[in-house]
C-alpha cells in the first residue's frame, strides 16, 4: 500500500453522479486531550455547524492508512474512510477529481468566505467563494 498524505484540514468530497456531498475534518488531538492525545482523528460533518459538528471515525495513521474505530468498523465508514484517501491522493497530485469503479468525485479544500471569513464547506459556497448568508446580501 503506498503511503498517502492526509493532511489536517476541512475536505469535502462530492458525488458527481448524485451530486450528493460530505465534509470531513482530519485533525490532531491536542497533547492534553483527554481522548487519543497527539492521534490524528478523521471525522464526518453531521450537523448545521461546519466548524464543530463533527463526528470522529477513526485515526489516520501517518502512512496514510486510516484506522476505524471498532463502532465504525462498518461497509458505511470503510467507505468514507476511502473517500478521504483517494480525495487526499488526489490534492496531493494537484488534481481536484476521482474516480472509482462506481462514480466520479469532486473534492475541495475548505475555503474562507469573501465576505464575513467564516469557513466554507459546501461545493456551492465554495465555487461562489461566498456563504448562503452572505450570497443573499
Ligand atoms: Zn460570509
Amino acid at each position: 500500500m503506498e503511503p498517502i498524505n492526509i493532511s489536517n484540514g476541512f475536505l469535502t468530497v462530492k458525488n458527481e453522479t448524485t451530486g450528493q456531498h460530505r465534509t470531513f475534518r482530519v485533525r490532531t488531538q491536542k497533547e492534553d486531550a483527554k481522548f487519543a492525545p497527539g492521534m490524528r482523528i478523521v471525522a464526518l460533518l453531521t450537523g448545521p455547524d461546519n466548524t464543530s459538528d463533527y463526528r470522529g471515525f477513526g485515526f489516520v495513521l501517518d502512512n496514510g492508512w486510516i484506522s476505524l474505530w471498532k463502532k465504525n468498523k462498518t461497509t458505511h465508514f470503510e467507505g468514507l474512510a476511502k473517500a478521504v484517501r483517494l480525495a487526499s491522493k488526489a490534492i496531493e497530485k494537484g488534481e481536484s477529481s476521482f474516480t472509482t469503479q462506481k462514480a466520479a468525485y469532486s473534492v475541495q479544500l475548505s475555503k474562507r468566505c469573501l465576505r464575513c471569513n467564516r469557513t466554507l464547506t459546501t461545493p456551492e459556497s465554495l465555487e461562489r467563494g461566498l456563504g448562503p448568508e452572505c450570497a443573499k446580501r
